[in-house]
């Protein structure tokens, strides 16, 4: 496999030229939001400048140059994780895919959609799984759902090395198990999870399966059919495109049964004062103006992801893990998050620096031009587990080089004894 040259592709990312706090930056916060290539830039502002126009509609040659380029991103985007184009609906981000699907299958539940949606109606103490380490994003609209329809919400744990129990899981997919709803990669631990096993769990129960693919799209290859997931989601802005724009995946039967989310324009094919009939998947779900700029600058950042090859950067990022965790469990008064061995893991750490509070140890970092992600990260939950409110998390993406980790780590080894936290 050809490696990755950090070094060279830095020039493609005007913002990481820039000094801060008078120190070069070292940009370790890739897993909150990514930055973006020049290419990217150019592919939004090129369209802005020359071809922006309203898609779908409209019969003059921009709108159907709009459209063409729109489209074109659909099948790029799509292809990236491996699917067909009409297998790709577009969003504004994870949290709107995730809330997109809670909400249909709750229309669903309504009656809404017909005999073919019937398969996603829930009854009344039917189990939703989810697991104890999901973002909030993956989490609270399933307990909103479970709230709305009296079905009943459950966790896979986790161990304290930050695996989930597959034998827990065993026994809680069971014959009311009606939705499994798991991320591939936590933004908190970096394991990347076992979805096959999962996914055959809940095949066996007839369980819909929603896989939160946020951090494993831009670091990993991701077939999605071949994981046989039925639906996924992913943010743009994780995966060096714009904001606003992001994917759902779904398996075809299963978009084609779901009834919609949001209503209004763009999505229907006759309207009447009292009713309307829907367009198929993708357009049933995408009512409403569409992100068309940002859905062509994401094309671009999956061009350019697959231009370096997933398989490089996966090794690159899985490279950097091994050198920052190596680093830090060397330093002393470092707790590691999920610190299992012998699993894949994308570029990421989240510790906890003993006696020093996350936000103290992120503003020292910061000082020095590094910046981390510091907080819950959007996991209360999993930090409740580990006794603690908040961890300092630091997440490396394809541009992040060896000697950046290095810097964080002499940096890190400073903390205790700046605070005087040091015995
Ligand atoms: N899931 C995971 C695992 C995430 O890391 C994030 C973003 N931190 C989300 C979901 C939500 O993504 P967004 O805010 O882009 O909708």
């Amino acid at each position: 496999m050809p490696g990755l040259d950090a070094a060279a592709l830095r020039a493609d990312f005007p913002i990481l030229g820039q000094q801060v706090n008078g120190r070069p930056l070292i940009y370790l916060d890739s897993a909150a939001t990514s930055q973006k290539p020049r290419q990217v830039l150019d592919a939004e502002r090129d369209f802005l400048t020359h071809a922006n126009s309203a898609v779908h509609r409209g019969a003059h040659t921009l709108a159907a140059e709009a459209t063409d380029l729109f489209e074109d991103a659909r099948a790029t985007v799509a292809g990236f994780v491996g699917a067909a184009p009409e297998q790709l609906v577009w969003t504004s981000g994870a949290t709107m895919g995730l809330n997109l699907v809670a909400y249909a299958i709750g229309n669903a539940t309504l009656g809404r959609g017909g005999a073919s949606s019937a398969r996603f109606a829930l009854q009344p103490g039917d189990e939703i799984l989810t697991t104890a380490i999901e973002h909030h994003a993956n989490l609270i609209p399933w307990q909103e759902l479970a709230a709305r329809t009296g079905a009943v919400l459950k966790h896979i744990p986790a161990r304290d090395d930050g695996t989930l129990d597959l034998d827990a899981a065993a026994s809680l997919i069971g014959p009311r198990t009606r939705i499994v709803a798991f991320t591939h990669v936590s933004n908190v631990l970096g394991i990347v999870n076992p979805v096959a096993e999962l996914v055959a769990l809940a095949r066996e129960v007839g369980a819909v399966t929603v896989l939160d693919a946020c951090q494993s799209a831009p670091h990993l290859p991701l077939d999605l059919p071949a994981l046989g997931v039925d639906l996924a989601v992913f943010s743009g802005h994780k995966m060096l495109g714009p904001y606003g724009v992001g994917g759902l995946y779904g398996r075809a039967e299963v978009l084609e049964a779901l009834p919609p989310f949001l209503t209004g324009g763009s999505m229907i094919t006759t309207v009447t004062l009292d009713g309307a009939e829907y367009l198929p998947p993708p357009q049933r779900f995408e009512a409403g103006t569409q992100p068309v700029g940002p859905a062509i600058g994401l094309a671009a950042a999956v061009r350019y992801l697959d231009g370096v090859g997933l398989g490089a950067i996966h090794a690159h990022e899985s490279a950097l893990a091994t050198r920052l965790g190596d680093g830090l469990r060397r330093i002393p008064g470092i707790r590691l998050l999920g610190d299992a061995a012998g699993v894949e893991r994308v570029g990421l750490w989240s510790f906890d620096v003993d006696g020093v509070h996350a936000h103290d140890a992120g503003q020292f970092l910061d000082a020095r031009g590094i910046a981390v992600r510091v907080g819950h990260h959007c996991a209360a939950p999993l930090h409740r587990q580990y006794g603690i409110t908040a961890s300092v998390r630091a997440s490396a993406a394809l541009y992040n080089t060896a000697d950046e980790i290095d810097e964080l780590l002499d940096a890190v080894s400073g903390i205790r004894a700046y605070f005087g936290a040091a015995s």
